[in-house]
């Protein structure tokens, strides 16, 4: 059966945050693609409207790094979002037992995450969801973030989703406070828990709850304090957490280098306004220093 006169739909691929996603041909071009089918029931016709203004933003967005919105349309009282299709993604290549990662393998996953972010962020869109399965990852080896600005869009995805719980591991403290205001700072956050994710081949700071998910982070990283972070006792949900001290980096990712600790630390910064932009995090010597960044193309994959 066609889609919009054009697309073949074939196997569902899974079924996402915010509706099913399905594999499907392209007519008009031969590739296969993906197509994210978005219920758009229940909301208000001018919250459409929003919707496909920002969905405009996102068609826009070319690079490398990102993975291209192709083609966006209404289609019987859903939205259809219609993506090139990816292989795998990063969180399959962390969780695959066979996969050995060196460390230029590490460092060429997370400077793609970073540089995808970096374009992003400049065209001052948040992604607000980053976790290793939303960056997908082409039969090239090329990295592309995926969902960018899907939570603007469509609301922050509620709790009411099962499968969301794992978002909570990447939350920034700020957003763990309640902050209504936040910057691309919670996405630096979230790069970060992923970068200790690819050092040690498992989640870093695994909550399960939002205060479960703040003891987590203080047990390993310290209780901030409101010198360390000034605008901390103003948050909305701020509460007294027991002082616990800083574990050395080195023992929370014994296998990084001293170059990978010292990003890794300003990625954790406490203080929104003084943690590490992805900017500078890309051009943090971790980056330049031996070994250099795998070649995507040899970056080892799932069988
Ligand atoms: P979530 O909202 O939980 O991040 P998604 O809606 O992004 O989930 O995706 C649901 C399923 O569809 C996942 O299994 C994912 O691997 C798959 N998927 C999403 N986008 C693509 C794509 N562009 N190519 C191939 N598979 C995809």
């Amino acid at each position: 059966k066609k889609v919009a006169d054009r697309y073949l739909k074939r196997e569902i691929l899974g079924e996402g945050t915010y509706g099913v996603v399905y594999k499907a041909i392209d007519t008009k071009t031969g590739h296969t693609v993906a197509i994210k089918k978005i219920r758009l029931g229940r909301q208000k016709e001018g919250v459409n409207f929003t919707a496909l203004r920002e969905i405009k933003l996102l068609k826009e967005l070319k690079d490398p790094n990102i993975i291209e919105l192709i083609h966006a349309f209404p289609h019987k009282g859903n939205l259809h979002l219609v993506f090139e299709f990816m292989e795998t993604d990063l969180e399959a290549v962390i969780r695959d037992p066979n996969i050995f990662l060196s460390p230029g393998d590490i460092k060429s996953y997370f400077q793609m995450t970073l540089k995808g972010l970096a374009v992003c962020h400049n065209k001052w869109v948040l992604h607000r969801d980053m976790k290793p399965n939303n960056l997908l990852i082409g039969s090239n080896g090329q990295l592309k973030l995926a969902d960018f600005g899907l939570a603007r869009i469509f609301g922050s995805p509620g709790r009411k989703f099962t499968h969301q719980v794992f978002a909570r591991w990447y939350r920034a403290p700020e957003l763990l406070f309640g902050a209504k205001q936040y910057g691309a700072s919670v996405d630096v956050w979230a790069a970060g828990c992923i970068f200790a994710e690819l050092l040690n081949r498992r989640p870093f700071l695994q909550g399960d709850s939002d205060i479960d998910q703040l003891g987590k982070i203080f047990q390993k990283l310290g209780t901030p304090t409101p010198l360390l972070w000034h605008d901390l006792e103003w948050l909305p949900d701020f509460v007294e957490y027991s002082s616990q001290t800083t574990q050395p980096w080195r023992k929370l990712c014994p296998t990084a280098s001293d170059d990978a600790l010292d990003l890794l630390s300003k990625m954790f910064t406490y203080d929104p306004r003084t943690r590490i932009s992805v900017q500078q995090a890309l051009e943090h010597r971790y980056f330049t220093s031996i070994p250099l960044p795998t070649d995507p193309a040899k970056l080892p994959r799932p069988a």
